[in-house]
């Protein structure tokens, strides 16, 4: 195991975190559904991006159906 050789301080650790803190999502809404999506990223919701539909959605998925 590595052992430490000096004592971090408390400034030079809080140093350290001073650069540890995430920043919060910037979701913007769809301007297809309306719904919050990442920005730059194809809307989850809809499947557009930049008003045209680049990714076809399946309408609803029953699990329990047997695929058969
Ligand atoms: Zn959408």
């Amino acid at each position: 195991m590595a052992v430490q050789q000096n004592k971090v301080s408390k400034s030079r650790r809080n140093n350290r975190r001073a650069h540890d803190g995430l920043t919060a999502a910037n979701p913007g809404e769809c301007p297809n559904c309306g719904e919050l999506k990442r920005p730059h990223h194809v809307c989850v919701a809809c499947g557009h991006y930049a008003d045209r539909e680049v990714v076809a959605m399946v309408e609803d998925v029953d699990l329990d159906d047997d695929a058969a």
